[in-house]
């Protein structure tokens, strides 16, 4: 078929090829309810064919041993196609997932383009081969080479930055790859990868194969891969951390959230609320790095939650195709009922809800979405701990600035945080002493410049910057 929904063929070793199965997934609207899409399911079989390419292609081919700044050029061109559908991309991301549209051209768009640009540009300074004088007066050559061939595993919710932050650095580094996307976003993945066949790299060094959990976990288990890089929830990082940790294979894990954003006794609130209508409900919550525990001083507790449930009152739930919509669907029914859950289990433990609530948002009738809530609690609470990924705040009171430390660290999670306050400086200081991989003051989004990962359960490595780089090389001495 001709257009970016339907998808008969999978991209496997640089040719488009019949499934080894007859399964299909099918993308349903989470607006209409509808099918929207559908893409062969990859079985165990197609993930066998992708290694077995990947592995020729970098144990025979020429790719690994390219010129750095040779690969990058084969990355620019694909940047080069990229760049000129990133409406398209947009628009596929918000009909298959149900993200609102003003967010896709950002975050499901133009971010992954970016990030093939920044790859690519980095090609230049990296220190790919670097000579040190050693101490018995001869020489010490140290090289970055690439880790080998990478498994790529990917989740739902802003499924071409998970996807790209993998496979651009990977493939300057000269690595082969195998994109494993989830069975939620297969459409995008597939639409990517006719761009990368427009791009030529060469034969076997990329593969696209949607699937499922399954199937991710056959590519995880197979002795001809040597890294796997992985985003999704902690419980699925867990247990592929512990596959790779038993066959020592190379393993990053980009995984769940559970933010803090700590606005501090001097902070204007409503700056601070208007900045967390953004870095909480973005994606309609469901992002890793959203700030879902807000932390308010006890004497300026009642004006942050009720300025927190205004804004949730405020927000526009609708469409996601319509550029005013902040708040979409949840991506599945299954997500719904989780988020709906969550909903009830605050209420049952004793948080008072001030915004929300279960039930379907006014103004919708079909689609599976949820309203935005707000919850007064305390950070003891399940609604505080566990990651619900969706339009869920708790806002939660401390005593002083220390509490207010404690609290944020007191969390099994460290992806993100912000510090909200009229003293930058301070805010600063307040930053530094969080448990946390990425941090704003008096803001939320990192920089693709900057590292972004986890601490604690979210995860182990780094994506973005050149730390995103290094995760794909094998560092040598060698002795000249
Ligand atoms: P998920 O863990 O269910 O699935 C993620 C991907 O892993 C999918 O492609 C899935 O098919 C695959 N998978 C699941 N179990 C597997 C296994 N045992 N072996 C191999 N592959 C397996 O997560 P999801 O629901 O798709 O995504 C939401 C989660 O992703 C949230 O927890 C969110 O916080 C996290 N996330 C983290 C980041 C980050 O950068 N830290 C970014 C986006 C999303």
């Amino acid at each position: 078929m001709s257009d970016n929904r339907n998808w008969d063929q999978l991209y496997i070793g640089g040719h488009w090829v019949e499934p080894a199965g007859s399964g299909r997934i099918t993308v349903i609207s989470p607006v209409t309810e509808e099918p929207f899409g559908a893409t062969p399911d990859a079985t165990t079989d197609d993930v066998d064919r992708a290694v077995a390419a990947a592995r020729r292609a970098f144990d025979e081919g020429e790719w690994p041993l390219l010129d750095p700044m040779e690969r990058a050029a084969v990355l620019r061109r694909f940047a080069d196609i990229y760049l000129s559908h990133l409406d398209e991309m947009a628009e596929l991301v918000t009909g298959e997932m149900g993200s609102p549209i003003s967010f896709s051209h950002l975050g499901q768009s133009a971010g992954p383009w970016k990030l093939i640009d920044l790859y690519a540009d980095m090609a230049a300074d990296f220190p790919w081969e670097e000579e040190r004088a050693g101490l018995a007066g001869g020489r010490v050559l140290v090289r970055q080479e690439p880790t080998g061939v990478v498994g790529a595993i990917a989740p739902w919710n802003v499924p071409q930055v998970t996807i790209m932050s993998k496979l651009a650095p990977a493939l300057l580094a000269g690595c082969a790859v195998i994109v494993k996307p989830s069975p939620e976003t297969p459409l995008d993945a597939l639409l990517m990868a006719q761009w990368i066949d427009e791009a030529g790299f060469p034969e076997g060094v990329v593969s696209v194969i949607p699937g499922g959990r399954e199937v991710g976990e056959h590519l995880v288990r197979s002795g001809g891969v040597d890294k796997i890089a992985f985003t999704g929830s902690t419980a699925a990082g867990r247990r592929i951390g512990a596959i790779c940790g038993e066959a020592l294979r190379r393993v990053s894990l980009e995984l769940g959230g559970k933010s803090a954003a700590i606005v501090l006794e001097d902070a204007d609130v409503e700056r601070t609320v208007q900045g967390l209508r953004f870095a909480s409900f973005v994606n309609s919550g469901q992002a890793c790095a959203a700030q879902t525990r807000v932390l308010a001083p006890q004497s300026r507790y009642d004006e942050v939650v009720d300025a927190m449930a205004a804004v949730a009152d405020d927000l526009v739930v609708g469409d996601p195709a319509d550029a005013a919509t902040e708040i979409g669907p949840m991506v599945a029914q299954r997500q719904q009922a989780r988020v709906s859950g969550y909903i009830d289990i605050g209420r049952d433990e004793g948080a008072r809800i001030v915004a929300g609530g279960t039930g379907m948002p006014e103004g919708v009738d079909r689609g599976w979405y949820v309203k935005p809530t707000i919850f007064a609690g305390d950070n003891s609470m399940r609604v505080a701990r566990e990651e619900i990924f969706g339009p869920v705040i708790v806002v939660i009171p401390y005593s002083d600035e220390r509490d207010a430390i404690r609290i944020a660290n007191d969390s099994d999670f460290g992806l993100a945080g912000s510090v909200w306050t009229a003293d930058k400086a301070h805010g600063l200081d307040v930053a530094r002493r969080i448990r946390t991989g990425t941090i704003g003051v008096n803001k939320y989004g990192p920089d693709f410049v900057g590292p972004f990962g986890g601490y604690k359960a979210s995860g182990i490595g780094r994506e973005y910057g050149v730390e995103g780089l290094e995760e794909f090389v094998e560092v040598k001495n060698i002795a000249p």
